[in-house]
């Protein structure tokens, strides 16, 4: 038995300390009582481990290189270069982009992560590689693999069936692109038959959903109504959403209705969205975001992701949530600190609701012993400063701890 003490854990003001048996927890609270091994945490700040929901593993580091750079920075360019690119993929690159990527994000405190995975390729190359890394360390992450038709649904030939094989492989999620088909008519339609396959396998869905500036960007409303009347929303999500954030008021006002009724989940990645969206606008630019604090008030499940690192649709990233965080709620327009004290959720508990991975998810007894240590008091001090993880434990045990960052020499008055 180990007992974890003067931990300040997020949202739980009433207990400090966090006693661990066989990978779980076996109790939160205070005086715990005596372990084995008692560590002291030092009144650092314990939150869940960090989730991104939204990642693409299969095309980390892709935008590396000569010749690599997305000239216009729009979505379309960069998916046209992806075409061209991965004709010369193989598994192993896969995988070592894959490898690669989520090391950078454990190590920057995350435990859980959703990828997408382009399945707009015959042999699924990218989908092999990734199940296999899935197996391979689910001891140090929870991997989530979306079968996602990157180049259409219909544009792509033959993707409906190869979203369907990717399922029968042992994918979890069905994905989609309706904005990308090539009429409004075939992006409706492409929705309608991934909500069928989904129901069919039983699995959760995930759509890059009107991720443009078009105000008149429909497929949100569409995907909505379609798992309303299959009361399916709790298990569908709809990523990006960025033309919502430009929709009219009472068209939004109407939508808000709806989503209160069908429960769907949102995905907004502040960093990749704020550098895609607005390209086609002079000034006033927009922000790219979708509408992020009024979907929570409206009791929707809101969620921040990382979307891309170094490839070819975003040249930045490194699976640090914290920037995201931090991005997010500037571009959201959170201001008053009681928002700034809840803002840890879009990137823990939040996310783990749209993985539905919220049963095994939490500091609470008999649930896995996971959790990340921040160096920082409280969340308020964390989010101001930025602050590092200096810990990750998953089933009661390390993944690292490190030590805060000290100055090698210091002036007096830094002393
Ligand atoms: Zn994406």
């Amino acid at each position: 038995m180990k007992k974890f003490i003067n931990a300040r854990i997020y949202g739980q003001d009433e207990a400090d300390e966090m006693l661990v048996e066989d990978g779980n927890f076996k109790a939160v609270g205070k005086n715990l009582g005596d372990a084995d091994e008692v560590i002291d945490l030092e009144n650092q700040l314990v939150l869940s481990p960090y989730v991104d929901p939204h990642l693409h593993l299969d095309y980390i580091f892709s935008g590396l290189g000569e010749g690599n750079a997305n000239i216009s920075g729009t979505l379309f360019e960069g998916i046209q270069r992806w075409s061209d690119n991965k004709k010369t993929l193989t598994k192993e690159m896969v995988r070592e982009r894959a490898m690669e990527g989520i090391r950078k994000e454990v190590s920057h405190g995350v435990q859980y992560i959703r990828s997408h995975v382009d399945i707009t390729d015959p042999e699924l190359t990218g989908m092999k590689a990734l199940l296999e890394v899935r197996e391979e360390l689910k001891e140090v992450v929870t991997l989530q693999l979306v079968a996602f038709p990157q180049e259409g649904f219909f544009r792509f030939e033959g993707a409906e069936e190869l979203l369907e094989k990717a399922l029968d492989m042992g994918a979890d999620v069905a994905g989609g692109i309706p904005h990308f088909e090539i009429s409004y008519e075939h992006g409706a339609e492409s929705l309608k038959r991934i909500v069928d396959l989904a129901v069919k396998y039983d699995v959760m869905i995930d759509i890059h959903c009107d991720e443009n500036d078009d105000p008149n960007s429909r497929f949100l409303e569409v995907l909505n109504a379609l798992v309303m009347e299959k009361d399916y929303g709790q298990k569908t999500t709809a990523s990006h959403t960025c033309s919502f954030g430009s929709a009219d008021n009472s068209y939004a006002a109407k939508m808000m209705g709806l989503f209160k009724e069908s429960n769907i989940n949102f995905i907004s990645c502040p960093t990749e969205n704020a550098h895609l969206q607005g390209r086609t606008d002079s000034y006033p630019k927009r922000r790219g975001l979708t509408r992020v604090k009024e979907l929570l008030e409206n009791g929707n499940t809101v969620a921040f992701a990382q979307d891309s690192i170094a490839d070819y649709w975003y040249p930045l990233g490194n699976g640090n949530m914290m920037n995201i965080l931090d991005n997010g709620i500037h571009l959201a327009h959170y201001t008053h600190i009681d928002e700034i004290n809840k803002a840890f959720d879009l990137v823990t508990i939040n996310g783990a609701k749209v993985m539905q991975v919220e049963e095994q998810y939490g500091i609470e007894s008999d649930k896995p012993a996971n959790f990340i240590v921040l160096d920082a008091n409280d969340a308020y001090g964390a989010i101001r400063e930025r602050a590092d993880v200096l810990a990750s434990v998953r089933n009661g045990e390390y993944l690292f701890k490190r030590a805060p960052k000290t100055n090698e020499i210091a002036h007096d008055f830094l002393k």
